[in-house]
């Protein structure tokens, strides 16, 4: 069956990387998690110093991303791919909450935009590959031949990422700061001059509020048949 493109974008932490890591395990596609290429950036940032306290110059992130070298690794106990970073896996570090406070405004530079676009496009150019972000259907793949919006209830999504965070053993996070945190990076993505969270004129909007993951992917693999096989 022909592959295809798949982009996921929606506000924070609205289950777009559950549900692309669950598609692309499904399909034998390539998962590809954007976010957690600008939290890469903001990790190395705050551990150069070049973030301080909440605020940096943009040429000294820019300045760093030629040291920066991104990869990712299929790990079998949780059967998703880890991020590392120049090496090292840092799939837990960048989801702290010095990264979360920060990444929003490291990821509007347009010098890094342009870098992860790029990267980010290297890795879609075979097709087959599940990408999640905030502009994946909008400006990395317009050509994607799905794209899902992921809309969900603000307190359903806090719990979730609450959990999430939890669950990495990261205790002394309290559940308004996480949705503080959700909701200024909705705000700061939306209303980003450059490649700002929209929905894409032919995406397919989801909301899951109320759906178990197991609903979410039945009608995601549905609408993946239904693509493929109009197409062969
Ligand atoms: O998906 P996640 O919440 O890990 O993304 C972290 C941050 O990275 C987002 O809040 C957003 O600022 C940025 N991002 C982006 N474009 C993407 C993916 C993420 O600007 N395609």
């Amino acid at each position: 069956m022909q592959k295809i493109t798949i982009a996921i974008d929606g506000y924070s932490a609205c289950g777009k990387s559950t549900l692309a890591k669950a598609l692309a395990a499904h399909l034998h596609y390539t998962y590809a998690d954007s976010g957690a290429m600008y939290r890469c950036i903001t990790l190395y940032a705050l551990r150069k110093g070049v973030i301080k306290d909440g605020s940096f110059l943009e040429e000294e992130i820019v300045k760093l991303l030629p040291e920066i070298k991104l990869s990712f690794k299929f790990n079998p106990d949780t059967k998703s791919s880890d991020t590392f970073l120049n090496g090292e896996n840092v799939e837990k570090d960048i989801r702290q909450m010095v990264v979360s406070e920060n990444v929003s405004q490291v990821s509007a530079i347009h010098q890094v935009r342009v870098h992860m676009i790029a990267i980010q496009r290297e890795l879609g150019k075979n097709r087959g590959i599940v990408m999640d972000g905030r502009d994946i259907g909008s400006n990395v793949f317009p050509d994607a031949e799905l794209k899902l919006f992921m809309i969900s209830d603000t307190e359903i999504r806090t719990q979730r990422r609450f959990d999430e965070i939890k669950a990495k053993g990261l205790h002394h996070v309290s559940y308004s700061d996480v949705k503080v945190n959700l909701l200024s990076r909705d705000h700061e993505d939306t209303h980003r001059r450059e490649n700002p969270l929209v929905q894409a004129k032919d995406a397919i909007v989801l909301d899951n509020s109320d759906l178990t993951r197991e609903e979410q992917l039945e009608f995601v693999v549905k609408l993946v048949t239904d693509l493929t096989l109009s197409e062969s």
